[in-house]
């Protein structure tokens, strides 16, 4: 009687993956999920998504910069990925003269396309199961493993994937580099051989009007309305090798390009996707859902939003702000929805719930079997999340509010602390350098996107918000001038340090470098101790905290090889970590509410029903009114006749997998993913069947902005469409 209960239970558990929820990683897909996509209808073998031996799907999907993703279009190598993940591009190329981000950018020869310094495109060239050979090294250094943190890190890692492909074939392979990453918390490692580009081209984007439309209030929402894609070109030198920009570069000969399909698809429908996706929680034990809950995302969603309301004000004041903090304020919002939309499934879907549940398999498993570690292990993890929670409270506080909300807790810390060793030294050489160092990171830090009266409201709020929620004696040290000379006037005190600081603004800085510099006057300058205090008050409290990472991850591991250990490891698949992914399911709309049923497509009457001219989130430009009015859509309509613009699916993603070609059966490209709907998000802890849903731009609305509203229709003749 009792073994049949519990067998039910462990059905339930692996059971409990939904049909469409994983990211499956591409190498092991035959043995895991082929056969069922099959069954649900791609046309493809498997060794034409992912072949060890010649060149598959996976060949033609990027990962774009260090958090998107981008798919190759065209023998050229030309890249497709989201508006929003070259947008800082955009942003870097844009002036008050020709401001890309407004009104868009289109290359109409390659000589036009644009560099863009720092950014890579990383091909994905192998991937290989490395497990015993990492297990192995790590039995091997286990005294020089005095902490046992090697299992988890990423330099150890780094130096053993190094180690087993040599040195040598890293320095004759230009742009090639390999990285072995822990799977299930170090239960399992993969090894990548990656080829990395970084000379990208921007080739065109379209206005924010399309890219952005709907900007922060439809961000995480569905039904939505944005042309959320960039083009971009990868650079090789002549041989097609990764080399840094040079005008003697020639457009990258692809192994693989997506071929593109306007037939559409109807509901129901298979669909993959490949891309990057960044982190999840899948395995989070109950502990740390309420932890996620109460401490990480109620302390991120209130100091966001006290931040973005103040941030906002300014940019609509003013047209030059609101370049200057485009990046900065979506940024932020992003993060910010997603924190409400997790905390909303948390709570709804009973999450903690659901991982007590799944912990419950694992300690009655552990006790039937004799297996005493994995109880143990749970029982470690719940007494750190308990005994960590003020630590962790506080660096949230001071990384959401301080750090992050007040950007002159950033001014050059490093470079003043050296001046005034040089200073006191009385080393003329020492002085002269370190002055230019501060000089150069002062500059970096006020750039063209920093406004200093913005800092000074938006700091004086933040400060504010801080002060009001965390106890005198848990703020960085420094903060009790705000009390003892200010008598609590945050304001004055900001007016303060502003008015006094030698980085209170260039003209003091100037004065104070080319005057009789004297160490005193640095160290005692207000704005240093203001950024010193938080930066030696951030350190204790990582110092503190980071004492328990390596027993709680240990705990972890051995909680996960415990789920392993009793579904067996092709059950499951493991947690996102940046690593590419492949994730498969249906087009489907669905019910955010009671009686209330969202469609899986969106068209372009949609763009006109929210249109809005008194308002930048929602402004429509007179030329894509009139291609609608006209009804100029080309080959890229719908039967009916109407223009797609986004759809939805089941498919299961994260931040990362923007960008991710979104393919049909045959694996021809039919949109690219840019978000998910915000009743979705919980999907990083629990994937939500009914409502986790990944938006995606219709690549026919793509074709259709760059044939008929950019007119770049050279771009259109490079691609192969169906
Ligand atoms: N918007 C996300 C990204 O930027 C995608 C997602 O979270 O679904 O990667």
């Amino acid at each position: 009687m009792k073994k049949s209960f519990l067998s039910l239970i462990l059905i339930f558990f692996v059971a409990s993956l939904s049909a469409d929820e994983g990211m499956w990683m591409l190498h092991l897909l035959k043995q895991q999920k082929y056969p069922e996509m099959k069954k649900m209808g791609l046309k493809l073998k498997d060794y034409d998504i992912y072949n060890p031996n010649g060149a598959s799907i996976k060949d033609a999907v990027v990962q774009f910069g260090g958090g998107c993703t981008g798919e190759v279009i065209s023998s050229q190598g030309l890249v497709l990925t989201n508006h929003h993940c070259g947008y800082g591009q955009i942003q870097n190329h844009s002036t008050l003269e020709n401001n890309y981000l407004d009104n868009g950018f289109w290359a109409m020869t390659k000589a036009e396309e644009l560099p863009n310094p720092g950014l890579t495109v990383t091909f994905i060239d192998k991937i290989e199961d490395v497990t015993v050979y990492v297990k192995e090294c790590l039995q091997r250094d286990k005294e020089q493993d005095k902490d046992g943190i090697f299992f988890l890190s990423p330099t150890y890692l780094k130096s053993i994937a190094i180690a087993r492909v040599g040195a040598e074939f890293l320095k004759n392979n230009a742009g090639t580099d390999v990285e072995i990453k822990p799977f299930f918390d170090g239960n399992q490692y993969f090894m990548f051989t990656k080829k990395i580009y970084s000379d990208v081209r921007l080739v065109g984007a379209p206005p924010s009007s399309i890219g952005k439309f709907g900007a922060d209030t439809d961000n995480w929402e569905w039904p939505r309305h944005t042309g959320d894609f960039t083009l971009f070109r990868i650079y090789s030198d002549k041989n097609g090798n990764p080399a840094a920009y040079s005008p003697d570069n020639v457009p990258l000969k692809p192994k693989r390009w997506l071929t593109i399909s306007t037939k559409g698809v109807a509901e129901n429908d298979f669909v993959m996707m490949i891309g990057f996706p960044g982190t999840t929680h899948k395995y989070y034990t109950s502990w740390e859902v309420a932890e996620r809950r109460d401490i990480d995302n109620a302390v991120r969603i209130n100091m966001r939003r006290v931040r973005q309301e103040a941030m906002l004000n300014e940019m609509l004041a003013d047209p030059q702000v609101k370049i200057q903090y485009a990046s900065k304020y979506s940024g932020s919002t992003n993060a910010y929805k997603n924190a409400i939309g997790t905390n909303w499934a948390i709570d709804l879907r009973n999450f903690e719930q659901v991982k007590l549940e799944q912990q419950n398999c694992v300690l009655d498993w552990a006790l039937k079997n004799n297996k005493p570690q994995y109880t143990q292990a749970l029982d470690k993890i719940c007494e750190i999340v308990e005994n960590r929670a003020d630590l962790r409270y506080r660096n949230w506080m001071l990384n959401e509010g301080i750090i992050r909300g007040v950007e002159f807790a950033g001014v050059p810390v490093g470079a003043a602390n050296m001046l005034i060793t040089a200073l006191e030294s009385n080393d003329e050489d020492k002085i002269e350098k370190s002055t230019a160092q501060l000089l150069a990171d002062y500059n970096r830090f006020a750039n063209k996107d920093y406004n200093r009266e913005v800092d000074k409201k938006v700091g004086k709020t933040m400060l504010k918000e801080y002060t009001k929620l965390m106890s005198r004696e848990k703020q960085p040290k420094y903060f009790e001038v705000i009390y003892s000379q200010f008598n609590g006037d945050v304001d004055k005190f900001v007016d303060y340090i502003f008015e006094k600081s030698i980085f209170g603004s260039e003209e003091n800085l100037q004065r104070f470098v080319s005057g009789n510099k004297n160490a005193e006057v640095l160290r005692t300058d207000p704005m240093f101790q203001f950024a010193r205090s938080v930066t030696d008050e951030m350190l204790s409290l990582r110092t503190r905290l980071s004492a328990f990472d390596n027993p709680f991850a240990v705990a972890r591991s051995t909680y996960l090889d415990g789920i392993l250990v009793m579904d067996g490891a092709n059950a499951h698949f493991p947690d996102a970590n940046l690593t590419m992914r492949l994730t498969y399911g249906q087009l489907k709309g669905y019910k955010p509410r009671d009686a209330v049923h969202y469609s899986h497509q969106t068209t372009l009457d949609g763009v006109m029903e929210k249109e809005d001219p008194n308002n930048w989130e929602f402004v429509v430009s007179d030329k894509l009114k009139t291609l609608y009015d006209t009804k100029n859509f080309g080959r890229y309509a719908l039967s009916d006749g109407r223009m797609p613009v986004c759809f939805t699916a089941t498919t299961h993603t994260t931040g990362g997998n923007s960008g991710s070609p979104v393919m049909n059966g045959k694996g021809e490209l039919i949109g690219i993913n840019f978000d998910r709907n915000w009743e979705g998000v919980g999907g990083d802890i629990q994937y939500l069947p009914d409502y986790q849903r990944s938006i995606i731009v219709d690549i026919r609305y793509v074709l259709f902005v760059i044939d008929k509203f950019a007119g770049a229709t050279h771009l259109i003749d490079e691609m192969e469409i169906k």
